[in-house]
């Protein structure tokens, strides 16, 4: 993970990479920021500059090509080590060998989609569905193991720790032990949402890194640049979220659900001509709030490109969840080369007209007729 793929916050970014490039690099850190900030990922980001090969005084960030880097950014670097919350699963069923270690494929894959995520969606992506989760002794006991070895093939050993505030009071005596007698080079980063229940000892021990939460800005900017929302939805979403991220997420992939569902039905009702049908729809998205109507035209277009991607390339040059993939298969069956720019020009004028105030049920029923009439010929 490199600095420059997070989002915003350039003022913590800069203290942190000016504490590598000044070597003031404090043994134990505290990253303490709420859920959907970006205190997991910046500890990752710092730890992969800390270790970058290919740094000089001048740098940044992590150049996120050398070998080093390579490894950080996939998780598999040796001389990186993960504790987190687990919990027992279908699979694991001893709570003494649910541990950290256990689940690693997992952690990798969770983190790389989405290192703003929560416990809540960690839980359910290892399979602990929804069960209490927590650090146990174990894991503290096995890391103290791995950390008395030398370091592999980088200058600094790293462990982060994410969540220590569920530390059981065995693990978080495991940890404290080594915090007070911490083994040359080597770094604790404990990425925190709260400080309440750690032990203050612990506390006294790190030096803290305040992150704060993402600003309103910077969460608007990152949904309209990365993931194509409209300005309009992308403000109203960021303000929501109140700079959690991961909410964000949620908010958006809501709205996508329901746009995924009236789409797909929306065109079998144009495909079978059948105009009573339109018209009860048409009914139906008069009553969606206006971004929701523009979030379907918006999903129509994505749709239909893919759609006619997918006719010349198969699932190879198509973006889509396995949900989708079926409707994109099946949609592209009806979208050829000779109704695509006329479907998509369509849309994008129902969308131009919808934004500035047009009567959304007739807009509806008459793109629908349009797009009937597209299909038939
Ligand atoms: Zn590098």
């Amino acid at each position: 993970m490199q600095f420059s793929q997070i989002i915003g916050l350039e003022d913590i970014k800069q203290t942190l990479a000016g504490a590598i490039q000044h070597n003031h690099v404090a043994h134990a850190q505290l990253f303490l920021g709420k859920e959907g900030s970006g205190n997991l990922a910046l500890a990752v980001a710092y730890a992969t500059f800390l270790n970058c090969e290919n740094k000089t005084p001048e740098s940044t960030d992590s150049c996120g090509t050398c070998a080093s880097c390579y490894k950080f950014n996939k998780l598999i670097h040796p001389d990186l080590h993960f504790i987190f919350p687990t919990s027992t699963t279908k699979q694991i069923t001893k709570r003494d060998e649910a541990i950290s270690s256990a689940f690693m494929k997992d952690w990798r894959e969770f983190f790389i989609k989405n290192p703003y995520d929560s416990l809540k969606n960690w839980s359910s992506a290892f399979g602990g569905e929804g069960r209490q989760c927590m650090i146990p002794v174990e894991d503290g006991r096995n890391i103290i193991r791995s950390l008395a070895l030398k370091s592999f093939e980088a200058e600094y050993k790293v462990l982060v720790i994410w969540l220590p505030e569920l530390m059981n009071s065995n693990a978080a005596n495991a940890i404290l032990k080594i915090l007070e007698e911490p083994p040359e080079k080597t770094v604790f980063l404990l990425v925190a949402n709260s400080a309440e229940n750690m032990l203050v000892t612990i506390q006294s021990r790190t030096q803290l890194v305040l992150i704060r939460p993402f600003g309103d800005e910077e969460i608007k900017t990152h949904l309209i640049e990365k993931m194509g929302v409209t300005a309009e939805r992308a403000s109203q979403v960021a303000m929501l979220a109140d700079g959690n991220l991961n909410e964000a997420y949620r908010l958006l992939s809501e709205t996508q659900n329901i746009s995924q569902d009236s789409f797909r039905d929306w065109m079998r009702t144009c495909f079978r001509f059948d105009i009573p049908s339109m018209i009860k729809e048409a009914d139906k998205f008069n009553e969606l709030e206006k971004e929701a109507q523009k979030s379907l035209l918006q999903y129509g277009l994505n749709m239909l490109r893919e759609a006619f991607a997918y006719r010349f390339g198969g699932e190879n040059l198509v973006r889509a969840d396995k949900q989708m993939m079926e409707f994109i298969k099946n949609f592209s069956k009806v979208i050829h080369e000779n109704n695509v720019e006329r479907l998509q020009e369509k849309l994008t004028t129902a969308f131009f007209h919808l934004e500035r105030n047009a009567n959304a049920r007739i807009l509806f029923l008459d793109l629908s007729l349009q797009i009937a009439g597209i299909f038939k010929q």
